[in-house]
């Protein structure tokens, strides 16, 4: 509550630990999945990939992102302002969900995730983009835009006041562009939004999450299917109190 009104999935940020567990339970079956089957990372803003197909043996592992090719398990990725990134190739059966925030981008764990993704023989993958904290709400020195831009160039922004800011979605966008991956952006600023987590707003805060699970190849879905049933979800674990 209070900090953590509207369903936190975010672990220690504070809240009570039951409270974020049933919250979590709540997400896995609306999913259709039992709860050890909704798999979190522990993440490090590092550039760790790890490949999963089932339940974690103890504690999750550090990681920045997720791949499966597994249709019994749900990936998450939690954000408070960073770039939440759901990747999926439907033909394929492989999926994968990235926490990208300012060091992601620079470390390139988009990159990493679908090199991951390739290897398992994804060919053509689409990618849903959640919301995350805008380019004008993220001031920065301007050395560290001049960083980030020399990586992605879409980076470089400018804050509401003026100064120096990097874009770290659009940067990331361009990262998915540049490897021909289709790309859903869902609108939204954490920090301006008052239904969206932010640390930027609020160092104490709750975490929200994307999600993302294939489909059995045997039913009769494709992939915008795939991807608008997860951006729905989105909006709805965000909208759940
Ligand atoms: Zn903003």
């Amino acid at each position: 509550m209070g900090d953590f009104v509207a369903l936190n999935l975010g672990g220690h940020v504070g809240d009570d630990p039951h409270a974020v567990e049933s919250n979590r339970t709540l997400v896995a079956d609306a999913f259709g999945l039992g709860r050890d089957r909704l798999l979190f990372m522990n993440q490090r803003h590092g550039s760790n990939v790890v490949v999963v197909d089932g339940p974690w043996q103890g504690e999750p592992p550090e990681a920045d992102a997720l791949v499966t090719t597994s249709t019994d398990c749900a990936l998450a990725v939690l954000v408070a302002d960073c770039t939440p990134v759901l990747l999926v190739d439907q033909i394929a059966g492989v999926a994968a969900a990235v926490h990208a925030g300012r060091p992601g981008l620079m470390s390139g764990i988009v990159g990493r995730a679908l090199d991951a993704m390739t290897d398992l023989g994804a060919r053509s993958i689409s990618a849903v983009v959640g919301p995350s904290v805008c380019g004008r709400c993220y001031e920065v020195p301007a050395a560290m835009r001049a960083e980030a831009a020399r990586i992605s160039p879409a980076a470089f922004a400018v804050s509401w006041q003026g100064t120096p800011a990097i874009d770290v979605a659009a940067g990331v966008v361009e990262q998915l562009r540049v490897r021909s991956v289709a790309v859903q952006w869902i609108a939204g600023c954490s920090r301006e939004s008052e239904e969206l987590f932010s640390y930027r707003r609020r160092h104490r805060t709750g975490r929200c999450a994307g999600v993302v699970r294939l489909l059995d190849p045997h039913q009769e879905h494709d992939a915008h299917t795939e991807l608008d049933a997860h951006t729905e979800e989105e909006h709805q674990t965000r909208g759940q109190v």
